[in-house]
């Protein structure tokens, strides 16, 4: 450099305005190795843009950091709302009929809990059952269903000792041998048979396979039926399928719209129902639309569906006439009343 030569600290790297030095000692004192470069225009123009795009990024990270905050007070105030929600009632529980196949008659429904909210909207279960199932207030929701099917419908599974009603349940009602103490207090209360209660557990229910054979061992050692639900959709191998004590699996929906339309998936249901036949499961295949579909599903050795063909999910009195009478309520639908 024509200036500021030497410089006057013994720093290694030496800025001036226009070019970067940087000095590197040698063995020898008489010597050093001076790299010199011109100070890049691209780097400074890049600085400068840096500087451009510092409010930006710090605005969209307050944007974010808003919209998780407002995430979490939502589910927080969702989580509340349910516990008042059940606390004050709001929760119901419809039957959705099971049919047999070959008869076309009902042997039992599946119990299905809807929150209706003080100003008449529904919430899917869809929605507060996954975050039910994180907060834990699902143990509170089993518990109710299990209630709320014996207190509505305990006299008509007395005089119908055939009939049954099947109740999901949740990963963590797998988990603990806590339901079967529930049920059995409930069923004796109301002179009930554990046969007329099943219950549905998920291919995503059975996070530790070995804790929830044993649970569903004892479920059945007193009469419950085991069913495992939405089969297909999870990650349930058949090793661990052949070693649970379940006697019948749900074939999922999406197995049961491909039927006649998708060539590729539609292959898929009658496998599941020769395997679960070779297993000795009975098989009930889930929303069956049309009439094409449960013919079908029949001539494949299919047993039992449920579906909107039959019946819409039911309140507590259309299930009763359905199965006394015989006959399908005058309104399918309860979801629509106000
Ligand atoms: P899921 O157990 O697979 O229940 C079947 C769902 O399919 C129900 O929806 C039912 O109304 C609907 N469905 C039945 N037939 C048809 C049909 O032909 N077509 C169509 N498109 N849909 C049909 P829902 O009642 O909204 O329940 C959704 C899910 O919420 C259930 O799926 C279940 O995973 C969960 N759920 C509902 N009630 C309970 C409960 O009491 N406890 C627990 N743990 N989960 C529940
Ligand atoms: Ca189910
Ligand atoms: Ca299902």
């Amino acid at each position: 450099p024509t200036s500021g030569w030497p410089p006057p600290s013994q720093k290694s790297l030496f800025e001036l305005r226009d070019r970067l030095v940087y000095r590197m000692p040698t063995k020898s004192p008489d010597y050093q190795l001076v790299l010199i470069a011109p100070r890049a225009s691209l780097p400074l123009r890049m600085n400068g843009m840096l500087w451009l795009l510092f409010p930006g990024s710090v605005l969209a990270a307050c944007c974010i950091g808003w919209l998780v905050l407002q995430l979490i007070l939502q589910r927080r105030s969702m989580s509340s709302e349910l516990q008042n929600a059940l606390r004050r009632g709001e929760l119901q529980v419809l039957y959705q009929p099971i049919i047999e196949l070959d008869s076309r008659r009902c042997v039992g429904a599946e119990a299905l809990v809807r929150w209706r909210r003080p100003d008449g909207s529904l919430t899917s279960p869809d929605l507060f059952i996954p975050l039910a199932e994180n907060t834990g207030q699902i143990r509170q929701i089993t518990d109710f269903v299990l209630q709320r099917v014996l207190e509505q419908l305990g006299q008509l599974l007395r005089s119908h000792r055939n009939l049954y009603i099947s109740v999901n349940l949740a990963a963590c009602d797998v988990m603990v041998p806590r339901i079967g103490r529930v049920a059995a207090r409930l069923l004796a209360l109301h002179r009930v048979a554990a046969s007329q209660i099943a219950f549905e557990v998920t291919e995503r229910g059975l996070i530790d396979v070995v804790v929830a054979r044993d649970n569903l061992q004892a479920l059945r050692a007193v009469g419950h039926q085991v069913l495992i639900d939405d089969f297909g959709t999870g990650y349930c191998s058949l090793a661990y399928l052949q070693t649970l004590p379940v006697d019948c699996l749900k074939i999922d929906k999406a197995f049961i719209d491909a039927l006649g339309h998708d060539a590729a998936s539609s292959g898929v249901a009658p496998h599941i129902i020769r395997m679960a036949h070779d297993l000795h499961l009975r098989v009930i295949a889930e929303g069956i639309e049309c009439e094409a579909q449960a013919v079908l599903l029949n001539s494949e050795g299919v047993n039992y569906g449920q579906g909107w063909l039959f019946a819409h999910p039911l309140n507590a009195r259309q299930f009763a006439e359905l199965v006394t009478r015989g006959r399908q309520p005058r309104r399918a639908r309860i979801d629509d009343e106000p």
